[in-house]
């Protein structure tokens, strides 16, 4: 049998897939610097085997330039070029990539920092430009070629003539129509602001020029039109940087600059790992709690860069829900991206750093919890509630990360404690870790139930959050020791009160009772003598595992 090959119309192809890959249009110019940046890698890790090629860092950079009168938007670079070849191949021919191919032919040299193995990004030029003319002169030789391309109808491959070795894109942007506008890719500050937002650390210098008027010289009032040229990349990530060079204040610097808060972090976590997957972070606990934060709008996650180049705003799967208030970035080389870079394929790297952030972050907090307290309080005081969330969702399969980090008010410290805290201080005699639930602080202090539990001197956490029975009852146990409610039917503190609660039981009462169980017919199960009162004549305490404060709670939730 003959096989006949796939006809496919190639135009609507590149549109569906351009289309279908990238969400956002700004994208292009990611991609375009990449591929300038993977350029000059190439020279550099030429040089390293090549001794008759100096790599010289001065003389290798990106250049964007806009026209407006022309509608042009230029990229250049001084890497490696292509020849004629090299047009035909890698830009001719959609999904081959010429960077993977250096990447395999070069894989013994240390770690590489080429972006490139799709063999699609180029192409994204076509979102915002209705022609793209590519001028190339290759390392090595003295021909340049010009290959242009009005979409996917084809391309045409001519000699042309270039100075320098490198690569020169030549952009003509759309016109704006109704729906879609492009002139923003001719605005200076716009360009500006899409390299700062996702190619900030590519490590070569990317320059623009800006237009300003400065004060003419011996000249009073009189202002001249200066062109001024500005590198505006960053270029070294802070998180590259060792952490002995940087101060409190730069965290915080690059805290306010990349906006994940207008607070100032409570803590940083700067980690390097070299283990089973390199990566590098940065972490920040803030301090306030987000507007948003306890809504269904809050969007947790961690920005995501692949070798320097941001891939995604806010990765999710990088965080526990129960760490949702930590903002920071992940830089790693070692993760499988699919084309568009902003779907990552969800593999093992990714769960092993994630797995590994968790750690870092539980950790972290527990050292704060330890070493500063007073800044434990405050983060607890923000996030407290997310944490108690934590232990009591998922079915309580996150309690052991979260248990040691949980705080409660405790009667007889009269401020928040740790539950270590508590189960270091409890007594010889001492069964249970006791709690009493209510509205306030001043409300469970006169519950009658708490009298006697005070009167034994024993410590008592009360919860006035609603969601702190749950989380305990999530708990069952901690060290244990089991948790007690002090309106629970057995306080197992009663035995020496045992012999008058009989006598009462005894001498008659039973028909007391009986006469007040008719009369609250249908509010109480039954009345009984109690153990427990001291000062109050009458208390209410609940049998069974579901508490009065936890019912009123379950009644108040929306069926
Ligand atoms: P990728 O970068 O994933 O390989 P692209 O579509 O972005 O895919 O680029 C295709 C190929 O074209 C690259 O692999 C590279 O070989 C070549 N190329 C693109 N831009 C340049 C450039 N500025 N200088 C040299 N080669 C380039
Ligand atoms: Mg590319």
């Amino acid at each position: 049998m003959t096989k006949t090959a796939f006809k496919a119309e190639s135009k609507r192809l590149l549109e569906m897939m351009i289309n279908s890959i990238y969400t956002q249009r700004e994208i292009f110019l990611r991609e375009l610097i990449s591929n300038a940046s993977d350029a000059i890698d190439k020279i550099y890790y030429k040089a390293l085997t090549d001794d008759s090629l100096v790599f010289n860092k001065d003389n290798y950079f990106i250049k964007i330039t806009a026209d407006k009168a022309s509608r042009t938007l230029t990229i250049a670079d001084t890497g490696i070029g292509m020849t004629q070849e090299d047009l035909e191949n890698n830009l001719g021919v959609i999904a081959k990539s010429g960077s993977l191919a250096f990447k395999q032919e070069n894989e013994a040299k240390e770690g590489h920092n080429i972006i490139g193995q799709f063999g699609v990004g180029f192409y994204s030029a076509f979102m915002v430009a209705d022609k793209v003319t590519v001028t190339s002169r290759a390392l090595g030789s003295d021909e340049a070629y010009q290959w242009e391309s009005e979409g996917a109808e084809g391309y045409t491959i001519v000699p042309a003539s270039k100075e320098t070795i490198g690569t020169e894109i030549v952009m003509t942007i759309k016109p704006n129509t109704e729906d879609d506008q492009y002139d923003e890719f001719l605005e200076p500050y716009r360009l500006k602001a899409i390299v700062k937002k996702y190619s900030d650390f590519i490590r070569y210098p990317i320059k623009m020029d800006f237009e300003s008027q400065q004060p003419k010289e011996g000249a009073d009032n009189e202002f001249e039109q200066v062109i001024e040229e500005q590198t505006v990349n960053s270029m070294v990530p802070i998180w590259r940087k060792n952490k002995n060079e940087l101060t409190d204040a730069d965290y915080e610097n690059f805290y306010f600059e990349k906006r994940y808060g207008f607070d100032k972090p409570i803590k940083h976590v700067h980690i390097s790992a070299d283990g089973a997957v390199v990566y590098n972070a940065i972490l920040f606990i803030p301090e306030r709690t987000p507007f948003d934060y306890y809504t269904k709008e809050y969007e947790k996650g961690l920005e995501l860069y692949s070798n320097g180049v941001l891939i995604m705003d806010k990765c999710a799967d990088l965080l526990p829900d129960y760490f949702s208030f930590v903002k920071g970035m992940v830089d790693s080389e070692d993760l499988s991206l699919n084309i568009s870079r902003e779907l990552l394929q969800h593999d093992r790297q990714l769960k092993l750093i994630a797995k590994n952030i968790k750690n870092k972050i539980k950790s972290s907090l527990l050292s704060l919890l330890k070493d500063e307290r007073e800044q434990y309080d405050k983060f607890y005081e923000s996030f407290g509630r997310q944490l108690k969330f934590g232990v009591y969702g998922d079915y309580g399969m996150h309690k052991d990360d979260l248990q040691d980090l949980l705080l409660f008010y405790s009667s007889t410290e009269k401020k928040l404690v740790s539950l270590d805290e508590y189960v270091s201080r409890m007594q010889e005699d001492q069964k249970f870790i006791y709690y009493a639930a209510g509205s306030s602080i001043d409300r469970i202090e006169k519950l009658p139930q708490t009298e006697i539990v005070a009167d034994k001197g024993y410590e008592m956490l009360y919860f006035t959050d609603d969601i702190d029975e749950f989380a305990i009852k999530a708990l069952n146990t901690y060290k244990d020791k089991s948790f007690k409610s002090v309106s629970s039917g057995d306080l197992g503190i009663e035995a020496d009160e045992k012999d008058k609660a009989d006598d009462a039981e005894e001498s008659g009462t039973k028909e007391l009772f009986e006469g007040m169980k008719t009369i609250l017919e249908g509010k109480v199960k039954s009345v009984k003598a109690s153990k427990r009162l001291k000062s109050h004549p009458v208390c209410l305490s609940a049998e069974g595992e579901v508490s009065i404060e936890m019912e009123k709670i379950l009644k108040a939730m929306p069926n």
